[in-house]
């Protein structure tokens, strides 16, 4: 018996499709209007359909060291507490450009209550996290010299408020399990891990047992959480605390360290420690990828002054996640570089401002040293 073929009007066709084509955008709308999100909410994204491409990108950020010398909180002493926004109020519309920034918390946050303190052994007021997530900052790494400064109290104590602050942190942790738990941070789609390590703890040696205090570089610990995050995340995020102080030209061994993690891959390399800036530069790995690498973020803000402890910045890269039938591809493209300057007047009135406007605040080579840098952080690019 011949089959009749169903006839299905036109008009209940096309009601169909634009039911299906508005939940679509919706889908896509609403995907964008969050700015964070967690892994789970990835399902909400239409699954890909074999005759569209997807392309998603974002901008990723990061400054270098938040070093807070003694005469930097008592500035931001108000009489009652702590307040460091307006350390930040000039460069908060810079902060805010990038989808995603991190920073590297080189002092330790403690707290008052284990008392504050300077060079050599800092500790500062917790208060300065909250100037950091209002300015725009996302994520912090914690893994430098500095971790034990305030020995494992201070690890707890700074983990603590952070997390009660909901300013993810990595590099140093309060236990075991907590360092096991990779730190992914999901924007459009695109999933960044970040991890942290240091090269050390200034001699404070890491209490029998718990190493899990602070990520100090060893090549097969960061081999095996490097592919850990590789396999849960599209981008590896590094920073690394390395390199000899007050140097502008990172060394061999940060080149070669830089060289190995690429190679594993990760996919880009925020460097600090230095307190001055080292440039960015593409690596080539051995599989044909580019990691992006800054050797030295400079200082963001601290007390230090002259011989270009006074000049840090902002560093942006695109990350663009390109789905297409073939499988989802990565692409870093558009390394910038926006150099900035930490102004005060006798101690007081801590201020970072822009480099380019920096003679507004009395720094008279302002545009020389803006050049200069320009110059100097883009050398290797290319
Ligand atoms: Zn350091």
């Amino acid at each position: 018996m011949k089959k009749k073929a169903i006839k299905i009007p036109k008009t209940i066709i096309i009601v169909c499709i634009a039911i299906a084509a508005l939940v679509f955008l919706q889908q896509r709308l609403s995907a964008h209007q969050q700015t964070k999100y967690s892994a789970q909410n990835l399902s909400l994204r239409p699954p890909f359909n074999g005759h569209r491409e997807l392309t998603e990108k974002i901008t990723l950020g990061a400054v270098g060291d938040v070093l807070i010398h003694p005469p930097v909180y008592q500035d931001a002493f108000n009489g009652a507490g702590y307040n460091f926004a307006p350390i930040f109020e000039q460069v908060k519309p810079l902060l805010e450009k990038p989808d995603i920034l991190t920073a590297n918390q080189e002092s330790m946050l403690g707290g008052v209550e284990l008392g504050l303190s300077g060079y050599p052994l800092f500790n500062s007021p917790q208060q300065v996290a909250n100037a950091l997530v209002d300015a725009g900052v996302d994520i912090v790494s914690t893994a430098n010299n500095h971790a034990l400064d305030k020995g494992e109290k201070g690890i707890h104590s700074e983990s603590a408020y952070l997390d009660q602050l909901g300013l993810p942190h990595v590099g140093s942790y309060s236990n075991e399990r907590d360092r096991q738990k990779l730190r992914i941070l999901n924007k459009n789609g695109i999933r960044i891990a970040f991890i942290a390590y240091t090269y050390g703890t200034n001699g404070i040696p890491l209490p029998k047992g718990k190493e899990f205090l602070v990520n100090i570089i060893d090549k097969k610990t960061m081999k095996s959480e490097i592919a850990r995050a590789k396999s849960n995340a599209d981008v590896v995020v590094m920073s690394l605390h390395w390199g000899n102080e007050y140097e502008r030209i990172p060394t061999n061994e940060q080149r070669d360290v830089a060289q190995f993690l690429a190679n594993e891959g990760v996919d880009i390399i925020f460097g600090s420690h230095p307190h001055v800036l080292q440039p960015m530069e593409w690596m080539k790995t051995k599989d044909g990828r580019k990691t992006f690498v800054i050797y030295s973020l400079g200082n963001f803000i601290s007390g230090q002054q002259g011989d270009y402890k006074d000049i840090g910045g902002i560093a942006t890269i695109d990350v663009t996640k390109q789905i297409t039938k073939m499988g989802s591809k990565m692409i870093l493209s558009n390394p910038t570089f926006t150099p900035t300057y930490v102004t005060s007047q006798q101690n007081k009135s801590y201020r970072i401002v822009p480099l380019a406007k920096a003679r507004n605040y009395g720094l008279t080579s302002a545009k020389a040293k803006y050049d200069e840098i320009k110059l100097h952080m883009a050398k290797w690019l290319q």
